[in-house]
């Protein structure tokens, strides 16, 4: 059965809190995980690719930063970082390491559910994403949910940076994409060293699409431009 709404990750120690919490995303119509620690926040991360995250800074066995850190090495899952630190060096200091948005404990309910409807409109899955949604391209295929690539119904092993240069391309197919576009779209920042990750990268991609040197077929590269996914969006 498939699953439509959006997961949440409720990363918090205190458990009354948690559950408040728990119980205001499910009224709201989400999907909520619970992680205590910060070592299960990144277990639970992995293993269900929530579409956002609330991160308490105060965790039992790590500050709630290393959470945020680790997660924007891979990707832009929005993450709203909910804390009793009031003072605004930790707010920039979480906001420049790629927080989303910054709530300071005690909030409304009312509040925080306009701030993760904000931040996933904003910064969430795109059109193309949303739970449940494919692409099709060809006799290539990507599931968003199960963060999935088929070509001709065989697996496409892709590592999670792989999967996701194809998933933004996917998202703007059809159009070139700068290499600093994608750099933002995939990593949330865009300097000298992004370009040559995102050759190698994707030469790894076109590797695995089976696609030979020199031949554009699914993904078009322009020299010292960018890439764009051929086509038009196909549902
Ligand atoms: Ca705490």
């Amino acid at each position: 059965m498939t699953n439509n709404r959006y997961k949440i990750l409720v990363i918090e120690d205190e458990e009354n809190l948690a559950a408040v919490l728990s119980t205001l995303l499910e009224g709201a119509g989400y999907q909520p995980i619970r992680a205590g620690t910060c070592a299960l926040a990144l277990t639970l991360y992995a293993s269900h690719r929530p579409d956002l995250a609330l991160l308490d800074l105060g965790l039992p066995d790590a500050d709630g930063m290393r959470f945020l850190r680790e997660v924007r090495r891979e990707n832009r899952t929005p993450v709203i970082v909910l804390s009793a630190r009031a003072n605004e060096r930790d707010k920039v200091e979480a906001l420049d390491a790629g927080a989303n948005d910054y709530v300071t404990k005690p909030f409304s309910s009312a509040e925080l559910l306009a701030r993760i409807r904000s931040a996933l409109r904003t910064f969430g899955p795109q059109e193309g994403r949303k739970p449940g949604a494919k692409f099709v391209l060809g006799d290539l295929r990507i599931d968003y949910e199960a963060r999935r690539v088929c070509i001709r119904s065989q697996d496409v092993r892709l590592t999670q940076t792989e999967y996701n240069i194809v998933a933004f391309l996917s998202e703007h197919c059809g159009k070139m994409m700068t290499y600093s576009a994608i750099a933002k779209g995939v990593w949330g920042y865009f300097d000298e060293g992004c370009v040559k990750r995102l050759q190698v990268n994707m030469a790894n991609i076109r590797r695995k699409f089976g696609v030979r040197l020199g031949e554009n077929r699914y993904i078009a590269n322009e020299l010292g431009v960018g890439y764009r996914m051929n086509g038009e969006r196909d549902e």
